[in-house]
């Protein structure tokens, strides 16, 4: 399966130059090529579709506009099984150069850290995904879910694991449980 992309992105690019000069990049990658977002789900499967603008703000500070659209095949932690969400991005990141300068930045720009050899744009798209994942997924729809109506009981022992790697969400399940309990 590939991706539609008429012209491949770089690897890499420079954010102060890509908004002074209002540059734009898109395109549609596969999940499982975005390694440390794709670990964090049930399954790698889909593709994420973003578009990077290079913008300037009234002050003249230079920034880039990210936008993301994905639908991530989490775990469920009720009945464990996929559960897939929607994921939307629209954010403004503000390149700096040292991590020292984050605190300088008006709230509504994150940080966007760049060295002499630019970003990575899969970085980015990783950080801004995993940014954006819910803490718990779980089925909205009970008839969806394999766990039923029923509270879980509380679980004993350690997290179940899929596919032998831990469930990056397992401590989160103490969290979990006896919802019902008044
Ligand atoms: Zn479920």
């Amino acid at each position: 399966m590939r991706a539609l992309m008429h012209a491949r992105p770089p690897d890499r690019f420079d954010p102060w130059k890509f908004a002074v000069n209002g540059g734009t990049l898109a395109g549609e990658w596969p999940v499982a090529t975005l390694a440390r977002f794709a670990e964090l789900l049930h399954e790698p499967v889909g593709s994420v579709r973003w578009r990077l603008a290079g913008e300037r703000d009234a002050d003249g500070r230079k920034l880039v506009h990210v936008w993301l659209d994905a639908e991530p095949r989490l775990s469920c932690q009720r009945c464990l099984g996929p559960v897939t969400l929607a994921v939307q991005v629209d954010a403004l990141l503000a390149p700096i150069a040292a991590e020292s300068q984050a605190p300088q930045l008006p709230a509504q720009y994150e940080p966007l850290l760049a060295g002499d050899e630019g970003v990575s744009i899969a970085e980015l798209l990783e950080d801004e995904l995993i940014l954006a994942l819910p803490l718990v997924a779980m089925h909205e729809d009970e008839r969806e879910c394999a766990a039923g109506g029923y509270a879980l009981p509380p679980t004993a022992g350690p997290a179940p694991v899929a596919d032998g790697k831990p469930n990056p969400f397992a401590a989160l399940s103490t969290l979990l449980k006896n919802p019902k309990d008044a």
